[in-house]
């Protein structure tokens, strides 16, 4: 899967590729995140990037295109990417177009996070970043909670960060450029059939499931990663009390069997690769003992 994220400042992109990134296994490549690392190492790319990133403009094209060229031709990409924060204006859509076209892998959708300007400030006030992880939270909508309240590089509490851009002159700025500059791209792809439009304000979840839907990626609905194990007592608990709720239905369908037997199994390899769950399979074997 091959997909431009579209978005102003603040609409959740970079929450939305992570959770890409985390269900569906490809790499999320941000220009904003690729940049903030240069200019934290202080390389020359950086130092020529920084002043425009302090003051909200656009970096210059010919410096994120060669980042860009770079990031694409490396090996994980090619099993597909989601580009967040690029292109940002028309002259590196066509840029993108072409370096493509020779790399043979045309993109396969453009996803517009459509979010009004209000709310747009209000996360962005919000917008905190863990300095060990780089995972993206918001202090007013999704802060640090559950399995997600420790850092996974550290082991700790997420070192919450606000990014020097989101102060209030330079966020004004960087709304201002993406009204001139970014939001032309939505007729550009619109032309291409490219254009999907979702929602993205409410709950988080909800945009991904939208997301999900504009992408017709199902495995993007449920997180990748084993919930947390269940005591081998209780995880056998369920599996009996799923036999028995699909043994009571009467001559189940395939389907209606497995709606009910799988919210009760951990969501694994089976699950995500869309066979029977055990308790299912069970009772197709018993139906078939009684034919
Ligand atoms: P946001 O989408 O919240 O503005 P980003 O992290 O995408 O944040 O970008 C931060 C800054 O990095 C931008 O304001 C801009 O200065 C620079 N930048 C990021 N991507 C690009 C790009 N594709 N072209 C030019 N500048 C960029």
């Amino acid at each position: 899967m091959r997909i431009v994220l579209l978005g102003a400042p603040g609409s959740g992109k970079g929450t939305q590729s992570q959770r890409l990134v985390e269900r569906v296994g490809i790499p999320q490549i941000s220009t904003g995140d690729l940049l903030r690392a240069a200019v934290a190492k202080g390389t020359e790319l950086g130092r020529q990037a920084k002043e425009a990133m302090d003051s909200g403009r656009l970096v210059e094209d010919s410096l994120v295109l060669g980042m860009i060229r770079e990031r694409l031709g490396e090996p994980d990409a090619r099993r597909g990417f989601i580009l967040d924060g690029f292109p940002r204006n028309l002259a590196q859509a066509h840029a993108l177009d072409r370096l493509l076209a020779t790399l043979k892998q045309p993109l396969d959708a453009v996803v517009q996070l459509e979010v009004d300007s209000r709310e747009l400030v209000r996360r962005i006030s919000g917008r905190r970043s863990c300095a060990d992880c780089g995972r993206v939270f918001n202090l007013l909508t999704s802060p640090p909670s559950g399995a997600n309240a420790v850092c996974p590089k550290t082991g700790v509490p997420h070192r919450l960060v606000q990014r020097p851009d989101d102060n209030e002159a330079t966020v004004t700025e960087r709304l201002r450029v993406y009204d001139e500059k970014t939001h032309p791209l939505i007729d550009f792809y619109r032309a291409r059939g490219l254009l999907q439009v979702i929602d993205a304000e409410g709950d988080v979840d909800d945009v991904t499931a939208r997301l999900a839907q504009a992408l017709h990626a199902p495995a993007l609905r449920s997180p990748r990663r084993r919930p947390a194990r269940k005591s081998a007592a209780r995880a056998k608990g369920s599996r009996r009390k799923a036999a028995k709720k699909t043994r009571a239905a009467r001559k189940p369908s395939r389907r209606a069997a497995a709606k009910v037997a799988r919210p009760r199994r951990p969501a694994g390899a089976a699950a995500r690769h869309g066979k029977a769950p055990r308790a299912t399979r069970s009772a197709r074997r018993r139906k078939g003992a009684r034919r």
